[in-house]
């Protein structure tokens, strides 16, 4: 049977801020290309994945959901370990949302892979009449902390799959530039099966040890 895994490469991301900010819906948006009313609510959505197309590369995200562990601040270290990306969500409605940023950072931070690509997204876009926070001072405090910004609407739609997109595809440059190793330990990146064959390809001598797919 041929292996339903085509990615050349398996990233693990996580999405992580505030409850209420819109993860769930998030995610959900991005699988499903749906928003998740509350009659599904009871569905906690912890983990989904799904292979996009970036410049020509198939990457295969895994993300990871808090799934309602932020209520207790108690997202463990092992949530954190090896993930190669992030999505760090407030809602532009809330800026309690917004001044909790600096504690989720200094959490990736310390407990991600120290290279961790992490993109600010302003959830809840669609709410501009009721906002707090300006696209002007995210993005400013985005420039300071070295993330990328976006602001989405997991109602819409807009800009979730660009948010995962692009992180994806910084990484993909930060591994083309030699500046990330998929090969590291705790990296968060794996070959998919798709890279694994070309590795393999006779005309190369010598195939890199690395770990399958694990889709
Ligand atoms: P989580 O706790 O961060 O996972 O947040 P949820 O995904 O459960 O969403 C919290 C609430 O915000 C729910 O009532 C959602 O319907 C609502 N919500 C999430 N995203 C959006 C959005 O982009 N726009 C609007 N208007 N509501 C949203
Ligand atoms: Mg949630």
């Amino acid at each position: 049977m041929v292996s339903p895994c085509l990615a050349d490469f398996l990233f693990k991301f996580l999405v992580i801020g505030n409850a209420g900010t819109g993860k769930s819906c998030l995610l959900h948006q991005f699988i499903e290309k749906k928003f998740k009313d509350d009659s599904n609510h009871t569905i906690g959505v912890e983990f989904g994945s799904k292979i996009i197309n970036v410049g020509g590369k198939y990457v295969k995200l895994q993300i990871w959901d808090t799934a309602g562990q932020e209520r207790f601040r108690s997202v463990t270290r092992s949530y954190y370990r090896g993930a190669a990306g992030a999505l760090l969500v407030y809602d532009i409605t809330s800026r309690e949302t917004y001044n909790a940023l600096t504690n989720w950072l200094t959490d990736a931070r310390m407990l991600a892979s120290q290279s961790i690509v992490i993109l600010l997204c302003g959830n809840k876009k669609d709410l501009d009449s009721d906002r707090e926070v300006t696209f002007l001072e995210a993005s400013r405090f985005a420039q300071e902390n070295e993330l990328m910004f976006l602001e989405t609407s997991a109602l819409t739609g807009e800009n979730v799959e660009e948010g995962f997109v692009q992180c994806a595809r910084k990484i993909l440059n930060k591994i083309e530039s030699g500046e990330l190793d998929p090969e590291r330990m705790g990296s968060g990146i794996q070959y998919g099966d798709a890279a694994l064959r070309q590795l393999r390809s006779p005309r190369r001598t010598q195939a890199p040890s690395v770990q399958e797919c694990g889709c």
